[in-house]
């Protein structure tokens, strides 16, 4: 578990059964206590791990009192309740990502409602909808539910008495994700904002903003010009070349946008469709046999791309009885 500068510490907790592998905790060294930044997902295997690390360094539960979450994905907000009952911690959150602890995590049933009249518009076909419909299912039994006892907003500083972290709103991979910066070490706690090698996830659905990829490139200008020494990300490996990496996410972007262009070059075309024809990283599975989860993330992520381009003037849909098709707006 490095240091990675003196009183900044990473623990890397294990997330089994998702790709990434891990989540990036970050404790940072306060007057009154650990504060932390996103905790790992509520399964015994992440909790332990947690425990062991802490207690390698000498600090125990009781010694938490802050938890931050850059936003309320599960492998970032799941273990907060559990860590809750065993500290003094207060948690903190953006206030738009509060309503979906609710939405998500308690009540879901609405919201997979909200999502099957969204594929519907967007040509998923009747024998998949249900299968996606519930593909993000599973993530409740990694969920402890556990509320904010103070939100964000952006803008505010939190300080732990050796360190200054201000809060910049980010949202894009969610409404209320935040970053948090330091500004004596020229550190940039990025959560799922920014990662050094993959690119995250960005979609639209019915808890998004209603141009969520337009928002999250807007959040990228906002820390672009930030002086950033080093990156700790909560996935994959702390980094430094934070403007490269902005650029080379804003290309992978603006490609994937040529690539849904060159799909509906000459007829309109529903973003189920138009998922199933642009190249995804799927180390080589087809796209008819891609599971669920998969596939819904490859529809939201379309659709966000889609929308960003529609406020942009390059695309509009034309709509026949429910279902939306898109057309690029130079074709006619
Ligand atoms: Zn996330
Ligand atoms: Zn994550």
């Amino acid at each position: 578990m490095p240091e990675i500068v003196p009183g900044i510490h990473q623990l890397r907790v294990p997330i089994p059964d998702n790709p990434l592998g891990f989540l990036n905790s970050y404790l940072v060294r306060g007057r009154d206590g650990w504060l932390m930044v996103d905790t790992g997902w509520n399964e015994e295997a992440s909790f332990q791990s947690l425990k062991d690390q802490l207690g390698g360094l000498g600090i125990g539960f009781g010694d938490i009192t802050r938890i931050i979450v850059t936003h309320i994905h599960a492998d970032h907000y799941g273990l907060a309740g559990r860590i809750k009952e065993h500290s003094p911690a207060n948690l903190l959150m953006h206030e738009a990502e509060r309503p979906f602890i609710q939405s998500r995590y308690v009540n879901y049933e609405g919201l997979m409602a909200r999502m099957g009249v969204i594929f519907h518009r967007h040509g998923v076909p009747d024998s998949e909808l249900p299968r996606l419909q519930g593909a993000s299912l599973p993530v409740l039994g990694f969920v402890e539910p556990t509320w904010p006892e103070i939100l964000l907003k952006g803008g505010e500083t939190i300080s732990t008495g050796f360190f200054d972290l201000q809060v910049i709103w980010t949202p894009g991979h969610s409404s209320g994700h935040v970053c948090l910066y330091e500004t004596k070490a020229r550190i940039l706690f990025s959560g799922d904002h920014i990662l050094p090698v993959i690119t995250p996830n960005i979609s639209y659905h019915a808890e998004s903003t209603a141009n969520p990829l337009g928002d999250y490139v807007r959040a990228l200008h906002r820390i672009e010009s930030l002086p950033v020494d080093l990156v700790l990300p909560a996935h994959e490996q702390v980094f430094t070349g934070l403007k490269e990496r902005i650029k080379a996410i804003l290309d992978h972007h603006a490609s994937r946008k040529q690539a849904i262009l060159d799909t509906i070059r000459d007829e309109p075309r529903t973003a189920y469709d138009i998922s199933g024809r642009i190249p995804w990283e799927t180390m080589g599975v087809p796209w008819e046999k891609l599971s669920a989860f998969t596939k819904r993330a490859a529809v939201t992520e379309t659709l966000a791309h889609l929308l960003d381009m529609e406020e942009e003037g390059m695309v509009r849909t034309v709509q026949a009885n429910t279902v939306a098709r898109w057309e690029r707006v130079s074709a006619r």
